[in-house]
């Protein structure tokens, strides 16, 4: 098992949901159990020594990696969620998108202030949400020691809008 059979087993679904959109369809690497063990191993290694408190999953697909790594790495998953989706007292921020705007919202009380955390979604695009889910951690009072994606798009460059806050680690390119 290899980064490449990972990057191969990645389906691409072209001008979904607009046209222009190449589409990163991750579903056909989580099927395969060979893949999605490697995937969440290389990931885990990759953080093992950095003493992580918390590991925040971002809506949707973020939860399915997130919830892995959180649970090999044996600290707290905390979601970060689309608004309207989480029970108690949140913060809200707006933020851009490749395709439209959204916003997302963590629990007031979900992070210890200056717990060490790692954000985590399935892709980076231009970085909007990455950002925006640092934004919500940071307010809160909490460091973000890194992002973590399984994709990257790199022709994008959403990692100049992170490096600035922390590390960035992806596992595959495009
Ligand atoms: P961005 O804020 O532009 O970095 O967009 C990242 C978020 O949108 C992630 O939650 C991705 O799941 C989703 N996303 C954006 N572009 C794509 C794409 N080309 N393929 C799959 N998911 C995407």
């Amino acid at each position: 098992m290899s980064l490449t059979d990972i990057k191969n087993s990645i389906r691409n679904i072209p001008d979904y949901p607009k046209p222009g959109i190449q589409f990163k369809d991750i579903t056909t690497a989580m099927k395969n159990p060979a893949i999605f063990k490697e995937i969440i191993d290389e990931m885990a290694a990759h953080f093992a020594e950095q003493n992580i408190d918390y590991i925040i999953g971002i809506e949707a697909r973020g939860f399915i990696f997130g919830a892995a790594l959180a649970y090999r790495l044996g600290c707290g998953l905390v979601p970060v969620r689309k608004s309207g989706k989480l029970p108690a007292d949140t913060i809200t921020e707006e933020y851009a998108l490749e395709y439209g705007t959204d916003k997302l919202e963590i629990h007031k009380d979900a992070l210890k202030k200056g717990s060490r955390v790692v954000i985590v979604d399935d892709l980076i695009a231009i970085g909007g949400t990455a950002k925006a889910a640092a934004n919500l951690v940071q307010k809160l009072g909490a460091n973000v020691v890194s992002f973590a994606f399984v994709i990257e798009l790199t022709a994008l460059n959403g990692r100049e809008k992170l490096h600035n806050i922390a590390d960035v680690y992806s596992l595959v390119q495009f």
